[in-house]
């Protein structure tokens, strides 16, 4: 069963929908072949991405409460890398990201702080835009609240009714999953744990499967709550990410709809896992060719997270005089797939680093850079192995100082200016 585009008639422009943060100019790579970049899917293992002309890259945003640590800042640069790849080899992205701007922990959050949630969902997207900019990640094409996305979930919700998928308990709506269960990541057992630890209710009584995730919630007194034909409430987690998707990748009918699904490792389950058995039930077809996601950003030996209180926020290293361009290189200084931790002794090595390249582009006479950037595309293209590309980096500034020989430091600066986001 293939079904058309989810929704028809109307072309979004660029201009819709929330503001997206300023774009970057991507100074072009000439006289350098780009090879097929090749990427870990957690599915498939490594892979060579589509050679299709357009990417359809749809990577899941934050809920704006505790914008932006560095565990959020190192996926979104994994992203940007890809993102920054493709562009360099002529080829379209387009990208969507959305922003979870209601939901529970945001509430809780505007609740003990005594703020209201709106306030604090827009205080924290404009921080995410300023972190964003200053770390220099191309923006989405499409930056998506999930606020303003009401109707599209009210209308994904109408193809799982069509196909009699939804049940309710109380006021609730549930998606009935059993029958999308073959592709389990997990034992059921796992599944079940992990589904309430990442937000799900496995254990609420009258549901028809303890994996069933909440497609809408019937409003709670004192919540936020939004008309809508199945009720005054608001939409659950995963259904939001899969109807901003589909109103804004799915314009080719092709099967799978998109390229790309990507974001941190934690939203391997249940996140993406549900996202994509919902497409599947409402729209007959799979959701996404690549799931591709990042590893975690530890702190003083343990993962960075919120449960553990130990976030580090780029606004606040910003804050207190940290060139952004330190943190970019920092976190692009271990490999986007490896769990990595954050340090002092990290920011210094990024700091003697990023100094000696400065030093090295500042010089009249440098080192050969040609083979210098072929080997930066080839480790950028090879699962965007930023560290292979930055240890290449110092070993040429390093030559750079003991046989200064050519006047291309230019060359050098632009190159990873556009593939790394480097301005140094
Ligand atoms: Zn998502």
């Amino acid at each position: 069963m293939i079904l058309g585009p989810l929704f028809r008639g109307h072309r979004f422009e660029r201009s819709e929908g929330l503001k997206s943060w300023p774009e970057i100019y991507l100074p072009p790579i000439t006289d350098v072949d780009f090879p097929i970049l090749t990427l870990k899917d957690t599915n498939l293992g490594m892979i060579p991405v589509s050679s299709n002309k357009k990417l359809r890259m749809y990577v899941c945003g934050i809920t704006p409460y505790d914008a932006t640590h560095l565990g959020h800042a190192a996926t979104y640069l994994a992203f940007d890398l890809l993102n920054r790849y493709q562009r360099l080899s002529d080829k379209e992205v387009i990208f969507v990201e959305n922003v979870t701007d209601v939901d529970d922990p945001l509430l809780e959050r505007a609740k003990r702080d005594n703020q209201e949630w709106q306030e604090l969902a827009h205080s924290q997207i404009e921080l995410f835009r300023s972190d964003m900019t200053s770390l220099r990640i191309l923006p989405p094409e499409y930056f998506v609240k999930v606020t303003d996305s009401m109707n599209l979930v009210e209308d994904f919700i109408g193809l799982l009714e069509k196909h009699g998928l939804l049940y309710s308990v109380e006021k609730d709506l549930y998606f009935s999953c059993k029958e999308f269960l073959r592709d389990l990541p997990l034992t059921m057992d796992e599944a079940v744990k992990v589904f309430a630890e990442r937000g799900g209710d496995p254990q609420r009584g009258g549901k028809r499967h303890p994996l069933d995730p909440l497609v809408w919630s019937a409003n709670v007194e004192g919540e936020p709550g939004w008309e809508s034909r199945y009720g005054f409430g608001r939409p659950g987690w995963h259904i939001e990410c899969t109807a901003i998707a589909c109103k804004y990748l799915d314009t080719y009918r092709s099967d799978p709809v998109i390229d790309i699904q990507g974001g941190g490792s934690d939203l391997i389950f249940p996140h993406h896992f549900m996202s994509s058995q919902l497409v599947r039930a409402a729209l007959g077809r799979d959701f996404s060719t690549h799931y591709i996601h990042t590893a975690m950003i530890g702190f003083e030996g343990e993962k960075m997270s919120k449960s553990k209180g130990n976030l580090v926020f780029v606004s606040k290293l910003i804050r207190e005089g940290l060139d952004p361009m330190i943190i970019r290189w920092a976190l692009l200084s271990g490999h986007y797939q490896q769990d990595r931790a954050w340090s002092l002794e990290l920011l210094h090595k990024a700091t003697a680093e990023v100094a000696l390249i400065r030093a090295a582009l500042a010089q009249n006479l440098v080192a050969p850079t040609r083979q210098l950037i072929e080997d930066i595309v080839k480790a950028v293209a090879e699962n965007l192995n930023s560290p292979v590309a930055l240890n290449r980096l110092v070993e040429w500034a390093d030559k750079s100082r003991r046989e200064p020989l050519v006047n291309e430091s230019g060359v050098v600066s632009r190159a990873i200016d556009s593939l790394l986001g480097l301005a140094l």
